[in-house]
């Protein structure tokens, strides 16, 4: 007999962007559906991550604005930043998301179960004691904030992008460990807010996976704003000074500030909940799937920052809708992980959707590129904004990259992820219109000239 009733179509651990999204396609395609989460509905990127560090780096742009004002010829005076204002605006943003998910799976008859689960069986999950049936269980128990070895997090000095999104005191210097998506979105925030902020990245640039001049156009920008970056070298150790923390890096060169952030990665939540037990198989803490989010227990599907596919919160969702239906028999295919659009929201915004230069190479595609520069563009001369669209081809073929640097460019890849998923050539995109005056305008530009016909470009 089992505490929890019946046995349901779906028994879905974790209730994140991964679970939530699988949660909800199921329940519209007629499953009956459990949803286990121990904390909060939404997960990391509701609670943690996506929304409050975009409201924190949104604030960051109106302090921004605010002090540039003149520029523009509006008379304003920056008198400094409220951080518990801050704070109770970040906080009214997720809240009403919140609310808003909380209805949208109350509202879909999806059963919501509040506790931590613990796998007992290829069908079963039990929770304070109570076991939950399903004809099939997707683990979506997400991730959490990666350390490195002699680092002690403390939550006060020395934090994860947990505690840094909860400060009530800005600190005066920060030292942010790890030039990713993470450490970088902190450290524009930051230093809009008025923090003097140094990053610390192991590999040669920041943000390593991107294309690399966007990298170096990037640092440029940091460069120009006082955001101070070391590449190329390493923590060695941190001590606490009375003030605050003294970072001692690879190269025996030594930061102080009040406090560090570290933002060096995050690690899947894996440990402890029974997947071992049961059969399922894990690799450095990730749950092993095949293309289709399945693990080899027939009955077990993993989604999310839990298996190794790009960490996002739009990825996590297009596992949890794949899982849903390929559980409810459509037909369902893998997902093209190259064309996941990937933003990092620091000012400026660096975006990109498809291939680098260097991996198009690697497959051996002979590749023709434009560089446009947003120089040449009405909207980002009013914006006063700097950056480039940069798209590549493979010769006489079809789009394999478009690279974005520039404010507000994570709203073009959207246009620029259909262009790559459609597999559509220059030639397709060339005729067709981008409203004037828009950044957009760029992105139709570079196609302009790689199909041969440029506009505004000049040379
Ligand atoms: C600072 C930061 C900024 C980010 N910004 C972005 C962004 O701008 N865009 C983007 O696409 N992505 C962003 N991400 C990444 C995004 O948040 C994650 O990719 C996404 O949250 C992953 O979803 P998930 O469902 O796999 O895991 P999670 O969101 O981590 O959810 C897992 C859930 O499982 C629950 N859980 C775990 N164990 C158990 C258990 N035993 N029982 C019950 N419940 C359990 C947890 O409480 C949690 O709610 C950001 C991440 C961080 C940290």
């Amino acid at each position: 007999m089992v505490g929890g009733g019946p046995a349901h179509d779906l028994v879905v651990l974790g209730g994140g962007s991964g679970g939530y999204s699988c949660a909800l396609r199921a329940a519209e395609l007629g499953l009956s559906v459990v949803l286990i989460e121990q904390d909060k509905l939404g997960g990391t990127c509701l609670h943690r991550g996506c929304i409050p560090t975009k409201a924190l780096l949104h604030a960051g742009e109106v302090a921004d604005t605010t002090r540039e004002a003149a520029r523009f010829g509006v008379r304003a005076e920056f008198g400094g930043i409220d951080l518990a204002a801050v704070l109770a605006y970040q906080d009214g943003v997720v809240n009403k998301m919140y609310r808003g998910l909380t209805g949208l799976v109350n509202g879909r008859g999806v059963t919501v179960v509040t506790g931590r689960g613990r796998l007992t069986s290829p069908t079963t999950v039990e929770v304070d004691g109570e076991t939950f049936e399903g004809r099939h269980v997707v683990l979506a128990t997400g991730s959490a904030p990666s350390t490195l070895p002699g680092l002690t997090i403390d939550g006060t000095r020395v934090l994860t992008s947990d505690h840094a999104l909860r400060l009530e005191q800005l600190p005066a210097r920060a030292v942010v460990l790890g030039g990713g998506v993470i450490g970088v979105e902190f450290a524009s925030a930051w230093r809009s807010l008025g923090v003097d902020v140094t990053i610390v990245e192991a590999l040669p640039r920041l943000l390593p996976a991107e294309e690399e001049t966007s990298s170096a156009r990037l640092e440029r920008a940091f460069r120009r704003r006082g955001i101070g970056f070391r590449t190329g070298v390493r923590f060695a150790s941190v001590e606490h000074t009375g003030a605050g923390v003294r970072v001692q890096l690879s190269d025996d060169s030594v930061l102080d500030a009040d406090v560090l952030l570290v933002a060096v990665g995050r690690a899947p939540v894996s440990a402890g909940l029974g997947y071992e037990e049961v059969g399922v198989p894990l690799e450095r803490g990730h749950v092993v799937v095949d293309p289709l989010c399945s693990t080899s227990v027939p009955t077990i599907s993993a989604v999310g920052d839990l298996i190794a596919t790009p960490q996002l919160a739009h990825v996590g969702f297009a596992e949890g809708i794949l899982v849903a239906e390929r559980v409810a028999g459509l037909p369902v295919v893998p997902i093209d992980y190259a064309g996941v659009p990937r933003v990092t929201y620091s000012e400026p915004e660096v975006a990109s959707v498809g291939l680098t230069t260097a991996e198009a190479r690697a497959r051996g595609y002979d590749i023709d590129e434009v560089q446009y520069d947003l120089a040449g563009n009405g909207k980002a001369t009013i914006l006063r904004a700097s950056g480039a669209v940069t798209v590549l081809r493979a010769k006489d073929g079809p789009v394999l990259g478009v690279h974005l640097v520039g404010s507000r460019m994570g709203e073009l890849v959207a246009e620029a992820q259909l262009i790559y998923n459609w597999e559509a050539f220059p030639e397709d995109v060339a005729p067709l219109l981008h409203p004037h005056p828009t950044q957009s305008e760029a992105l139709g530009e570079a196609h302009l000239a790689l199909a041969g016909k440029p506009l505004h470009v000049h040379g």
